[in-house]
């Protein structure tokens, strides 16, 4: 058997340290807000290229946040407007709806699964405050594009960096001449939310997730919301929330963090075999990026002529696991029922002809070698 994904195996990969830094917080006694958290904050921080990071209870709570700090702050009310791609995972689109705010749901692009810069600007209204981005699957969202039109309307850039931690963008450089540098994914826009569920790149053994920014004011805003919005103990700002990042979780992400970069370069070897030996014509790949523009956290392809389950059903049968990512569009979830009715056909396409491969920091190459084999007999 080929799992999916063994996450057994994914901490076990880097498990004596581990061990060790989770031991060192049950037998130091202190459990929430101390110094394993301050460390993994500052860490990654550095790490994403960002003045700050706050740690918080998930991923979706860090995107919560961030969208309710910019209404504390002003900057946004209820009922304004946040652009996002229609084809994400629903927290991105809960995060905003959570806050009163509403989305506007943008196709995708079919050859890169982001979200089509030539479609947003017909989306912009006066109400629309911010683009969320998605760099889903590991890809890079990020265009100039993009970035030009959160210029010329005032826009705020959000990311939802969940799935592509340590993935880089081309940007222009901020001296504006058209040298183009790299930025970490999740340090382009005014802020960003990351997950650390346990199977995302850099994963916890629980829940995890961290805002990052380099706005102070929105900084110190997210930091009290996740606190109960208290910034003095028994002194309420705001109707915060309990939304922390426990000890052992930040001392377990420090030590991921460290083997990130190595971690990441074997799902690229991975990614990199697949593109170049799956020659099934029933399976299309998405655009191959230039390396540091994907981080692999998931290796998505498209399945033709309605075979995508039978496919999926043919690789279990052959002992290898596959995942649909994923399966109903955000529209056309009963929770928005409101939306059911909209018609997004390429969201809906990827919805109904997406699986995603085996990749991961552990699969072995002799695995990825039957996989391949397995679909491309596949007819
Ligand atoms: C995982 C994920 C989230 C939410 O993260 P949690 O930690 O599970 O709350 C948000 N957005 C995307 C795109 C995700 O994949």
């Amino acid at each position: 058997m080929i799992p999916f994904l063994s996450l057994k195996d994914v901490t076990a990969l880097h498990g004596a340290e581990i061990n060790e830094a989770v031991t060192r917080v049950v037998n130091g006694g202190w459990y929430l807000q101390g110094e394993e958290n301050k460390r993994f904050e500052e860490n990654y921080a550095n790490f994403i290229g960002a003045k700050h990071c706050i740690g918080c209870a998930n991923g979706l709570d860090a995107l919560i946040w961030i969208f309710r700090a910019y209404i504390e702050l002003g900057v946004m009310q209820p009922g304004d407007e946040v652009i996002v791609p229609a084809n994400t995972y629903i927290a991105t689109i809960l995060s905003i709806t959570e806050n009163g705010l509403k989305p506007l749901l943008v196709e995708p692009k079919l050859n890169t699964l982001e979200i089509d810069d030539d479609q947003i600007e017909a989306a912009i209204t006066p109400k629309t405050k911010a683009i969320c981005i998605v760099h889903l699957y590991g890809r890079n969202a990020y265009t100039e594009k993009i970035g030009a039109l959160c210029k010329k309307y005032g826009l705020k850039l959000i990311e939802d960096n969940a799935q592509a931690h340590g993935c880089k963008a081309p940007v222009l450089s901020s001296d504006g001449s058209n040298i183009q540098e790299f930025k970490v994914t999740g340090s382009i826009g005014d802020a960003a939310g990351h997950s650390f569920y346990p199977g995302k790149n850099l994963g916890a053994l629980g829940d995890g997730g961290a805002v990052t920014t380099s706005d102070d004011a929105l900084a110190e805003a997210v930091r009290t919301l996740a606190n109960y919005g208290s910034q003095k103990k028994y002194v309420f700002k705001y109707t915060g929330r309990n939304s922390r990042l426990d000890e052992i979780q930040a001392a377990v992400l420090d030590v991921k963090l460290k083997y990130l970069a190595e971690d990441n370069a074997h799902r690229k070897q991975v990614a990199n075999y697949y593109y170049d030996h799956i020659s099934n014509p029933l399976i299309t790949l998405p655009d191959r990026l230039p390396d540091e523009q994907n981080a692999y956290h998931l290796f998505p392809v498209l399945v033709g002529n309605g075979k995508r389950d039978a496919l999926h059903d043919y690789l279990e049968q052959n002992g290898v696991g596959t995942v649909i990512h994923y399966p109903i569009a955000p529209h056309k979830q009963e929770c928005y029922k409101e939306w059911n009715g909209m018609s997004l056909p390429i969201t809906e396409y990827i919805a109904e002809h997406e699986l995603s491969l085996p990749i991961s920091p552990t699969i072995l190459g002799k695995e990825i070698y039957m996989i391949v084999n397995i679909l491309n007999n596949f007819v």
